[in-house]
């Protein structure tokens, strides 16, 4: 068993589900050791309770709203001292939120979305940087979407897709900025993949009539039968957290299993 992380500190954000939770045991099994950020909850304490006592590994669990400037800052904080530094930032949490046509999608709605998932990329890679300027470098990843692509767009999803999208742009913003400090930042873009995710979901009643039904149709993604598996996306992450991905940086990798090719 490769020990590629021995040694190295990860923050993992929405660390409780899913994708999150997948790449945050893949990484402990691999020898870093995992702060998990999430609402605390019984699945946050679960990945800590497997990663801590059927792994074997080393994490603890956080309890942080990623779109709270002051946890945020706090927490980094906290986990930077117990695990002393930081080397991988996986900024992942999000949610769909508000799934409307944009007339009928309320102001709120719409300032939730953006709140958690684009103001929460931002405060994890602001205060975490600092950590990783210390170490010398480090790998940050953040979880954007094939609908912060360029061709791929969804009915109701104008919230959800701008802050996909913009964590594009904010991808290869801070890569430019970072690369003289040995700081990568790159961007995964899942397609489908079989999570919790649609449990955020907030459809209106137009829109239940188109969404439900085409959800995951056959055939979607031509190189599976169903969805991909959050352990195909751990995959990924941890090459990108790794040194085998050392001269990457400010990249967009679709993992879609060609879903965004049909
Ligand atoms: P999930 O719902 O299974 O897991 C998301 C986790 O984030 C949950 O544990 C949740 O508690 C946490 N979270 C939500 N809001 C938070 C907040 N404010 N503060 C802290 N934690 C918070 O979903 P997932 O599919 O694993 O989603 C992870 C990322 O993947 C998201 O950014 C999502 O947009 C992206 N993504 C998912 C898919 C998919 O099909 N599942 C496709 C493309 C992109």
């Amino acid at each position: 068993n490769r020990q590629r992380f021995q040694g190295k500190t990860a923050i993992v954000t929405g660390a409780g589900s899913g994708i999150g939770k997948a790449t945050a045991i893949r990484l402990a099994k691999e020898g870093a050791k995992v702060a998990l950020f999430d609402l605390m909850n019984d699945r946050t304490r679960s990945t800590e309770h497997q990663i801590n006592n059927i792994y074997r590994g080393i994490s603890r669990a956080f309890d942080v709203d990623v779109s709270d400037p002051e946890r945020m800052e706090k927490a980094v904080h906290d986990a930077a001292k117990v695990f002393g530094g930081i080397d991988i930032v996986f900024a992942n949490a999000g949610i769909n939120g508000s799934l409307a046509p944009v007339d009928e999608m309320s102001f709120e709605d719409w300032e939730k979305t953006l709140r958690i998932n684009l103001n929460g990329t931002f405060l994890t890679v602001k205060y975490t940087v600092p950590y990783l300027k210390k170490q010398g470098g480090g790998s940050i990843i953040i979880t954007s979407s094939i609908n912060g692509n360029d061709r791929f767009a969804g009915f109701g999803m104008s919230a959800y897709s701008t802050t996909k999208a913009g964590q594009v742009a904010f991808t290869k913003m801070t890569a430019l900025e970072l690369a003289k400090y040995k700081i990568r930042v790159n961007a995964i873009c899942p397609g489908a993949i079989a999570t919790n995710i649609d449990s955020t979901s907030e459809i209106s009643e137009e829109l239940e009539e188109i969404i439900i039904p085409v959800e995951y149709p056959e055939g979607a993604q031509p190189l599976a039968d169903g969805p991909g598996q959050p352990e195909n996306v751990a995959d990924l992450v941890a090459f990108l957290a790794s040194d085998e991905s050392i001269h990457v940086t400010g990249a967009r990798i679709v993992i879609d299993g060609a879903e965004s090719l049909l």
